[in-house]
């Protein structure tokens, strides 16, 4: 933060992600123990949660594999991975800045997408959590200026999905067009 980056903290327990975002954290990853007082100054102090429920649900169903994880992991992520949807509807609620992101690579890359799924089964609109995942997300990283929209002068990064994922939300589980710059890598 001294050296003017936006510094994201992973984090389960209350108080050392009230620590954080005391201290200037821009995003708290995870957030599982969240309560009300560091939500009220994640509110306050413009810091956003980015909840991963995704993450959760894959560790908690990997820890229940013998070896999946060392044992002194094992009861951790059974219990703290099942709650962090729980946290996102709580936060979604309670009107905390939001973005949207899996902390993929603790999980196989590729299942990002269900991400939206769960966050609409906690009751977000589809098109609320593609705005996270865009625009919010882009605004973020400090790449408003290019990233997150369809507009004259921005990056030519497009999906596109054969239904309207507001009709059918697993369509984005299989985008059938990927453009990254301009070019072309699935049609
Ligand atoms: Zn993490």
């Amino acid at each position: 933060m001294d050296y003017g980056f936006k510094v994201a903290a992973h984090a389960h327990g209350d108080e050392g992600m009230y620590r954080a975002v005391a201290n200037g954290v821009k995003t708290i990853e995870h957030g599982t123990l969240i309560e009300e007082r560091t939500m009220e100054l994640m509110k306050a102090k413009g810091a956003y949660l980015i909840a991963t429920i995704s993450a959760g649900k894959f560790v908690a169903k990997q820890a229940k594999i013998p070896g999946s994880y060392p044992a002194i992991i094992v009861p951790k992520a059974i219990e703290i991975g099942a709650q962090i949807k729980n946290t996102f509807k709580k936060a979604y609620e309670f009107g905390v800045p939001l973005a949207f992101g899996t902390d993929a690579g603790v999980y196989p890359h590729g299942d990002n997408a269900k991400e939206f799924i769960y966050m609409n089964e906690v009751g977000m609109p589809i098109s609320e959590a593609l705005h996270l995942a865009t625009f919010v997300n882009a605004d973020l990283l400090d790449e408003a200026d290019q990233l997150g929209q369809l507009k004259t002068g921005y990056l030519a990064d497009i999906i596109a999905t054969d239904e309207n994922p507001e009709d059918e939300i697993s369509t984005l589980t299989n985008v059938s067009f990927v453009m990254k710059n301009g070019t072309v890598y699935k049609n």
